[in-house]
């Protein structure tokens, strides 16, 4: 089955709920059983490693369900749904680090993944390497003995830099690593991190697969090989998401082919019109762009592209970007992204890198695209670099 195919009927069976199409929201701690035999037999499939309805914090049909669409769209064996997109992450390095490991960490990851390194990481004696994310095979020459995970994401927060994934997870891979993905940029419809190799793939599910910007969600699916470890260290870390922030996960999940595939499209008519922009706009940073460093691995790996990329303006004061940012109409100013709306957020690459200093002095943009009319999205931002213009 296609993708568009599995979106519609994963995790789905309206039989076994009175023929409603969608699956029921259970709200549950407690699970009753109705004899000894049947809490006996319970306790043993639970033992035994068996998915099942044995207490609130193990899941429900609720979060089988989105649990089954994220496997068979991202293509792991097994997923475990979390509270938060980073507090998916940390359960993932959590479940192969132990005191006196090493990690090797993209320099472009996003921030709060780095945070984690340099703090708690390094307070359980788990030490970090920063690598280039371009490094490729070049990756082996890093991998000390005591490495145990290689952590990749593409393409990297704040400057959209792509990583030759393949070349990394056969180089991790031949010293015995575990490689850890953030594949939140391409969501799980365009980007298949298990077939380049990756043995778990993290999701900050907040994005693209609830896509309306009202909850928190995070999700790792994993190779039936590195599930449980996964699974062990995921429990003990108690990370349990309520049930109706997973309903509407599960729900996003449905139209995640239509929006994505117009978040593609109407990001790369406003990028390539940014482009257009020389003489305010130093560059564009989108992998789907034909001229960006990245593109030939983007269309080598990737399904598509995302509606979030970056751009660095020619260095202007600070009055100028305020003209262009305060005035604009359809873009918000925020964190997060995925939703169905635009958004522009001024970050600062630089702000915590440490091999790979990003050389321009003008201001970082990130864009999100939204599904709006992309004319009306350049109309607006049309108007806005006029004002920066006459700022100046
Ligand atoms: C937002 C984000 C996260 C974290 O997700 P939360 O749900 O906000 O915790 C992780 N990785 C990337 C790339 C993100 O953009």
């Amino acid at each position: 089955m296609k993708d568009e195919t599995k979106l519609v009927t994963a995790g789905r069976d309206p039989e076994s709920n009175l023929g409603i199409v969608n699956p029921p929201v259970y709200h549950a701690s407690t699970v009753l059983y109705p004899t000894l035999d049947a809490l006996d037999q319970s306790r043993k499939r639970r033992e035994g490693g068996e998915r099942g309805v044995y207490y609130g914090r193990m899941g429900t049909p609720t979060t089988f369900s989105l649990e089954d669409m994220v496997c068979e769209v991202e293509g792991g064996d097994r997923c475990m749904v979390y509270p938060s997109g980073l507090a998916a992450i940390v359960a993932a390095l959590m479940s192969f680090l132990k005191a006196g490991d090493h990690v090797l960490m993209v320099d472009s990851v996003y921030g709060p993944t780095r945070r984690f390194c340099d703090t708690l990481a390094k307070r359980i004696d788990v030490s970090t390497t920063f690598y280039d994310p371009t490094i490729g095979a070049g990756i082996a020459d890093l991998i000390q003995d005591n490495t145990r995970v290689v952590y990749v994401e593409a393409p990297g927060s704040q400057t959209f830099v792509m990583q030759d994934i393949p070349a990394i997870t056969k180089a991790a891979h031949a010293k015995g690593c575990t490689v850890i993905m953030d594949n939140t940029w391409a969501s799980p419809l365009f980007c298949k991190p298990f077939e380049l190799g990756v043995d778990v793939s993290v999701q900050a599910g907040t994005k693209y697969i609830v896509g309306h910007s009202d909850v928190m969600i995070g999700t790792a699916s994993a190779t039936a090989a590195a599930w449980p470890e996964l699974e062990v260290t995921s429990r003990m870390l108690g990370h349990t998401a309520g049930p109706d922030d997973v309903y509407l996960a599960q729900r996003g999940m449905r139209t995640l082919s239509v929006r994505m595939n117009q978040h593609w499209k109407n990001g790369l008519i406003v990028a390539e019109w940014l482009r257009e922009q020389e003489d305010v706009i130093e560059c564009v940073m989108h992998p789907a762009l034909p001229n960006d460093p990245g593109h030939q691995l983007w269309k080598r790996d990737f399904k598509g592209a995302s509606g979030l990329f970056g751009t660095t303006l020619k260095p202007c004061p600070r009055v100028a970007l305020a003209a262009l940012i305060d005035g604009l109409q359809l873009f918000g100013m925020g964190a997060s992204w995925g939703g169905y709306e635009s958004l522009v957020l001024p970050q600062d690459p630089n702000a915590g890198r440490t091999v790979t200093p990003w050389p321009y002095e003008g201001q970082c943009l990130r864009f999100h695209i939204g599904l709006e009319d992309p004319e009306d999205l350049i109309a607006d931002l049309d108007a806005g670099f006029n004002r920066l213009r006459a700022a100046m």
